[in-house]
This record gives C-alpha cells, sequence and structure tokens, in this order.
C-alpha cells in the first residue's frame, strides 16, 4: 500500500508509515467511511510576539540617525498594520500586542518628529549660510 501522506511504498497492515511516521488509515471496504467529526479550526489566537518584535525594532532604529528613521518609521508603519490585522482577528490588546503597539506609536512619532526637527535644522543651516555668503558678498563689494 502507498502512505497517503508521503506516497512511499509500505507494507500492506502497518499502522505507521516507516519512510515519514505518519499513521496509516486501513482500508476497510466492506464497512463505509465513518464521517470523521473535526472541531472546527477554533479561532487561531492571533501572535502579538511580531507586534512587539516591530515596536522595540522601531524604537531600536530610531537611535540611528537618518536612515535609522526611515528604517524606525516603515516598522513602526508595519507595526501598525500588524496591530490592525492583529485586532481583525480578534487578538486582545494585552500583553506583547500592546507593548508593541505603544513601541511601535513611540517610535512613529520618534521618526516623524526627528525627520521634521532635522528637516528644519538643514532648512535653517541652508538660510543661515545663504544669509551668510550673501551678507559676505554684500560687504566685500
Ligand atoms: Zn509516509
Amino acid at each position: 500500500m502507498i502512505c497517503k501522506n508521503c506516497g512511499a511504498e509500505i507494507a500492506d497492515g502497518s499502522t505507521f508509515c516507516t519512510q515519514c511516521g505518519a499513521p496509516v488509515q486501513q482500508e476497510q471496504p466492506q464497512q463505509p467511511q465513518q464521517p470523521v467529526y473535526t472541531a472546527a479550526p477554533a479561532a487561531q489566537a492571533p501572535e502579538g510576539k511580531p507586534i512587539l518584535i516591530l515596536g522595540i525594532l522601531s524604537l531600536a532604529l530610531n537611535s540611528i540617525p537618518y536612515v535609522g528613521w526611515i528604517a524606525g518609521l516603515i516598522c513602526a508603519i508595519i507595526c501598525a498594520k500588524k496591530v490592525k490585522a492583529y485586532l481583525a482577528a480578534g487578538g486582545q490588546l494585552t500583553g506583547a500586542a500592546k507593548v508593541g503597539k505603544i513601541l511601535g506609536t513611540v517610535g512613529l512619532i520618534v521618526s516623524i518628529v526627528m525627520a521634521v526637527v532635522w528637516f528644519i535644522v538643514i532648512i535653517v543651516a541652508i538660510i543661515a549660510a545663504v544669509g551668510a555668503a550673501a551678507s559676505s558678498s554684500y560687504y566685500n563689494w
């Protein structure tokens, strides 16, 4: 007979496949196949850990300037999406998911604030440089 799990040839009457170890269902032609009542798959509790990991990652990346803020922002966005999916799947916002959501939110805020602050700093620096160049040329002409 043939194993239904891996397709290996196995001895008739075996209860387990010698190749993959899967239990072998004996063919019982004289009896109609008993309907197998498998419990309806319980709504799987969604995993809160990825949210936590993304939240930590977002915050950790934010400690790295520039590239880190962008990466942290991306992580924070993915984290927020995971939270949404987690809640949609019936997950409770407790434990790892809750902490992850908070960290992800903080990461998002830090990324945006850092990017905005440094954007302003760079703009101010450019204006100052242009102003300095303009005034020096004014005094030097
Ligand atoms: Zn097998």
